[in-house]
């Protein structure tokens, strides 16, 4: 069965598409080869599929990699499980419920078309947890933009990405590749971890993910105010800390770039072994 043809598609659904699931299919075989070029997938290769849909891209897969596909909508998986072999396992749950340890130790790939309305938090996850060896992804195209952008304003994204890899836009994908058509363009983004910070401890990374989340909390607060939350230092405290660093601690979280939040979280770090607390 052709996986990409919207006949196809409409078939495996046996209803609408849901909105609040980002369903977007791929409907171009073009796209599929792109994202898997990009990936480098070589035989033998793991990879972790967020979101197989109906199994176009999944199925290209699984001619080289070993799969896992971990797919939320209920009324996908058996046509889904019908496509499991030794190649591809297929789970159904929500990615950002779900432990993989049990599938996934290290080195592992990540090449999925991403539900937009969870992309954030599903490349935090990945990040954070037990980071692939490369991730290529569809995202929204401002989203990939304002990523891979360098010297303008940094958001939480692009500040935890650039904190594990090194982000770049393969290409621009035009939504009339999708199938319903989403609102806006896509991009094929790609995330090849660096070495940079591969020495400072798991402890750090730990920290380090809830300094920068605590620092966007509210993003037009200043710096002072979102850091509040994180632990019990007081205002005060928390501004001279800044002030020591060379950071304007009335400045918002965008206006930091990578080597302040790593400056701030090696403080953290430091005053939390000093003062044996537990942030
Ligand atoms: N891979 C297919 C393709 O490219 O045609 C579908 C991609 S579609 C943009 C996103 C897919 O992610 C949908 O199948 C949707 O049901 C699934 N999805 C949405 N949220 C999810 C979540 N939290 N965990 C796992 N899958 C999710």
């Amino acid at each position: 069965m052709k996986l990409t043809s919207i006949d196809n598609i409409k078939k495996v659904l046996k209803n609408k598409p849901l909105k609040k699931l980002g369903q977007n299919f791929l409907i171009n075989e073009e796209v599929i080869e792109k994202l898997i070029s990009a990936a480098e997938i070589n035989d033998g290769d793991k990879v972790l599929e967020i979101g197989p849909g109906v199994g176009a891209l999944t199925e290209k897969l699984t001619e080289k990699a070993t799969v896992i596909a971990v797919e939320k909508d209920s009324r996908l998986i058996d046509h889904l499980k019908e496509m499991e072999s030794k190649s591809l396992t297929v789970l159904r749950a929500d990615f950002l419920n779900v432990s993989l340890e049990k599938y996934l130790q290290s080195n592992y790939k990540v090449v999925s078309n991403l539900p937009f309305n969870v992309a954030t938090p599903i490349i935090r996850k990945l990040l954070k947890e037990n980071p692939p060896s490369l991730i290529v992804v569809i995202v929204q195209k401002e989203v990939a933009q304002r990523i891979e952008s360098k010297g303008e304003k940094e958001n939480f994204l692009s500040t935890i990405i650039k904190f594990r890899g090194e982000p770049e836009i393969v290409s621009t994908i035009p939504k009339n590749n999708f199938w319903p058509s989403p609102e806006v363009d896509a991009s094929i983004l790609k995330i090849t971890p660096h070495s940079k910070y591969s020495k400072k401890e798991e402890e750090f990374s730990n920290l380090f993910f809830k300094v920068v989340e605590a620092g966007f909390l509210h993003p037009r607060k200043q710096i002072k105010n979102n850091l509040t939350g994180l632990n019990n230092f007081s205002k005060e405290n928390i501004e001279n800390i800044l002030i020591n660093l060379n950071i304007d601690p009335k400045k918002r979280g965008e206006d930091l770039n990578l080597d302040d939040w790593i400056r701030v979280t090696d403080k953290y770090l430091t005053l939390n072994k000093k003062e044996n607390k537990i942030i």
